[in-house]
């Protein structure tokens, strides 16, 4: 696909041979970014007050408000995810797409200054399992 191509160009002057990544449980500083917001799908919104056996409308009138015009989760009293108890995701089987698949996002990827702030952030990258960059590139595709 032609719009592809700025990504993969970026991605492999980035991280040429992809990168290793494995989610570190109990670290959760992705969760607690400042000033951040985790915009749901109204399908994600759906899955997740069915998770939490509530009715959507209430669930999205409780735990969500709107930011630019789109649904975001609401932060918690200390800033973080409302959904982050003891440094554990409350809802991560039906965590949303933007959750799933941090640290590949667009913006952390855009250029050095962004992927080098990502990499002192988030103490998975390194470790685990390798991604190749066309893997990393399908990642983006799903948030695009
Ligand atoms: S910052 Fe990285 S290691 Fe920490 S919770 Fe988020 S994805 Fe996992």
């Amino acid at each position: 696909m032609k719009s592809d191509r700025p990504f993969l160009k970026a991605i492999r002057s980035l991280i040429p041979r992809g990168v290793q990544f494995e989610c570190q449980t109990e670290c959760s500083a992705c969760c607690t970014l400042e000033g951040g917001y985790v915009y749901l799908s109204d399908e994600e919104s759906t899955s997740i007050a069915s998770y939490l056996q509530v009715e959507k409308q209430e669930f999205l009138s409780s735990l969500t408000h709107k930011i630019d015009g789109k649904t975001a989760l609401r932060n918690g009293e200390n800033g973080a995810c409302v959904f982050l108890e003891d440094g554990r995701c409350l809802i991560y089987s039906v965590r949303p797409l933007q959750c799933q698949t941090f640290p590949f996002w667009p913006e952390n990827l855009r250029d050095a200054a962004s992927w080098q702030a990502t990499k002192a952030l988030c103490p998975g990258i390194g470790k685990g399992r390798q991604y190749s960059p066309q893997e990393i590139l399908k990642i983006l595709e799903r948030q695009i």
